[in-house]
Parts: C-alpha cells; structure tokens; sequence
C-alpha cells in the first residue's frame, strides 16, 4: 500500500490520541509556556571553561585556561565536554531519559551535545557509549549512553560503535558515594574486546554518558581504552555537576 502524508497525519493524530505527547520537564500532557520557562532555566554549557574538563567558568581566562581540580591533577581523558548542567532545572530531563524510558527528547539531547562538543568530535574516529553489565541493562531495557551516541553518530561524523568496550562486572550504584569511593568501585571495571584491538590502535575515541558527576566512571574507560592503543580519548556528556573543587588546606 502506498502511504500518502495525509495517512501519515491521520495514524499521528490517532498515535497522539492514545499516547498524548508529554512534557518533557514537567511530565504534563501538554507542552506550554511552563515548559519553554522550565528550558530557559536549564543552563547550557559552552566556553569560557576550563580546557581539559570543561568546568565552566564566568570569564574567559583564555584557551589554555585549566580548572583548580585539573591544574592539581589531570584527567586521564584528554578533554570532557557537556551539553548542559546537571542541576534541579535539568533534572527531570535527565531522570526521565535515564529511568522513565523518555527517549523522545534523544534529538534535541544530541544537538546540545554536538555544539558543547564541536572540537572534540571534529577529529574523532569512534563514538562509545559507556557500557552498562548486561544485567542492568535488561532492567532498563535499553543503555541510555548508547542511545546518545547512536544518535550522535547521526549529525556527526565520527562512526557509532558499541562494540569496543566492555563491562566486565556490575557494579553498584555510584550515587550518594565519595569521590574516592566512586573511583574504586569502578576500578579495573571495563576492557577493550579482544575483536577491537586493531581498530582502536591509534585511533581518536570520544566517550559519551550520560552524566559526569566526578568523571571516575569516564577516567575509568579512558584507562581501558588508552591502555589498549587509543591515541586520543576525550568525553562527552548530557549533562555534568558543576561543584568547584574544595579548596585545598
Ligand atoms: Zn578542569
């Protein structure tokens, strides 16, 4: 059968009527000036920021400018962008994807991410989503993070590819934990697959997640992938907490 638009628009119209469209902020059933003033209170992320991490900062301190966390101790990534900050304006739109099977929202999700991350993706090879233990997996249904780098791949030139790395455990959940402890619970938790040595010699990776929160789950990728022959491993999120670092005493 030959599908005119105007069949389109009805199957739309009757898709919308048993499935309403939903805010994506608000969860209400329809989009309106609540939700276009829930969006202007997300704050987007952009330069001036720290170089490395991309910690943003009020005034330009110059290219080369490096946040208190990353001027003490570099990242094991080369270079982490975010698409906008991770706060209570953005939090309903993060918690919604990631838990709420609320994928409508992925187009509008990988815009920002590819104009947070415009020079990082430019020269990259790959784009790996950090992966979820299988278990989890099949609980979510689906790797929010994969998600987001398929999507990517699509406005995007580097190649969408999920088969680099691995998880190797579960492991228990990052929130509500130290700094510290973040780190150590995702020690040695990821490996490159043995069938993409050869394809990640040398090459330009850019990770992508969800949220960066203290970046341990992103160094911890960035080990495994830098490890096993990546020349260039830089990250890329949705969303990331923005907390200067203490300072020190
Ligand atoms: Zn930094």
């Amino acid at each position: 059968m030959h599908i005119t638009p105007h069949i389109m628009d009805i199957v739309r119209r009757t898709v919308d009527t048993i499935l309403p469209p939903q805010s994506l902020l608000t969860g209400s059933l329809e989009a309106g000036t609540i939700e276009s003033d829930m969006w202007g209170a997300v704050t987007f992320l952009d330069e001036p920021c720290c170089h490395i991490c991309g910690f943003p900062f009020e005034f330009d301190e110059g290219a080369l400018a490096l946040c208190g966390r990353c001027s003490i101790k570099k990242p094991v990534y080369d270079v982490c962008r975010a698409g906008f900050k991770y706060d209570d304006a953005s939090r309903p739109l993060v918690l919604g994807f990631k838990h709420g099977g609320r994928t409508e929202g992925l187009k509008i999700f990988a815009a920002h991410m590819c104009r947070a991350g415009r020079t990082i993706l430019e020269d990259a090879d790959y784009l790996v989503p950090v992966p979820l233990h299988i278990s989890r997996r099949v609980k979510r249904r689906y790797n929010q993070s994969a998600l987001l780098a398929s999507s990517l791949s699509k406005i995007s030139t580097p190649s969408f590819d999920p088969d680099i790395l691995m998880r190797n455990r579960a492991t228990s959940t990052q929130g509500g934990r130290s700094a510290s402890s973040r780190r150590r619970n995702v020690q040695g938790a990821f490996s490159v697959r043995q069938a993409a040595m050869a394809r990640l010699k040398g090459s330009n990776i850019v990770l992508v997640d969800d949220v960066m929160t203290t970046g341990a789950t992103l160094e911890a990728c960035a080990r495994a992938l830098k490890r096993a022959g990546a020349a260039k491993v830089c990250a890329l999120t949705l969303a990331r907490v923005v907390k200067a670092a203490p300072l020190p005493t």
